[in-house]
């Protein structure tokens, strides 16, 4: 009986060995969101399939259906990202972009927007060579935006001022506001006038200038914070990859603690 096939285009955000020399792939596509693939042999020295079973290998795949399950019958590279592959910090950096990608995708659910902002990322640190943290940030922060959580920023939430006094992010409620305004609210972390307006622009400008614009020092580091800690507070948990991340990098600056103000 011919077995149906499908092509589609997707990225391997997960990669497991399994029995003999099959692979188990967990693929984002545009249309199908997130699906699982077996690679039957992918790691067998003769396999056709190595590559594009290759943990962040971006591929058109042809895929045979068979009692529930999707195998891989054929793969055809379409950017492997061998510049982010061939740097330890980019490559665990970008490990836990998939990480986040598959905390955040559904199946069965349109994911052409994320699969993009992906996509992007991976060019914008091996091809470009934009600075890790602000591709880092600007990756978390339009993440959350894509999945439903956009935090607002236009105005502090309570008082509307558009230009909040010592700019605060509410990290459970979303928000931003003044300092004052947020009292008693948050978990909060500290903005500063320049790391709230890249905030504006990561939100509200064209998504394919994302990682076109500098910020340095506490500008920098508290638009990183508290990109970092707004994702995980969205996604409700931390992430193994970003531990390991942080260990190649240990004379960077950490996350800063949440600020409780009055609460
Ligand atoms: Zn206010």
């Amino acid at each position: 009986m011919a077995r149906e096939r499908t092509v589609v285009k997707g990225i391997v955000l997960r990669s497991v060995d399994t029995k003999e020399s099959d692979k188990i792939l967990t693929v984002l596509t545009a249309e199908q969101g997130k699906i699982s693939v077996v690679a039957k042999g992918a790691r067998s020295r003769r396999s056709r399939v190595t590559a594009v079973t290759q943990l962040l290998a971006y591929s058109e795949l042809t895929l045979s259906e068979s009692r529930g399950w999707q195998y891989l019958s054929e793969g055809s590279p379409i950017a492997l990202f061998d510049g982010v592959k061939s740097d330890i910090e980019l490559l665990a950096l970008a490990s836990y972009f998939a990480e986040l990608v598959e905390a955040a995708s559904y199946e069965e659910t349109e994911s052409g927007p994320v699969l993009s902002l992906l996509l992007n990322a991976l060019y914008a640190l091996g091809d470009l060579k934009k600075p890790q943290e602000l591709v880092k940030a600007a990756f978390e922060w339009k993440l959350t935006a894509l999945i439903g959580f956009e935090p607002l920023a236009d105005a502090c939430a309570y008082c509307g001022v558009p230009d909040p006094a010592e700019p605060m992010m509410d990290i459970r409620g979303g928000v931003v506001c003044c300092r004052r305004c947020g009292r008693g609210k948050g978990p909060l972390m500290p903005l500063s006038p320049g790391s709230l307006a890249a905030l504006r622009r990561v939100l509200y400008g064209d998504v394919k200038r994302l990682y076109s614009f500098t910020l340095a020092g506490e500008d920098m580091a508290r638009f990183g914070a508290a990109a970092e800690a707004y994702v995980h507070a969205t996604l409700e948990r931390g992430f193994k990859t970003l531990d390991f991340y942080r260990t190649l990098r240990p004379g960077q600056p950490q996350p800063g603690p949440y600020e409780r103000i009055g609460g």
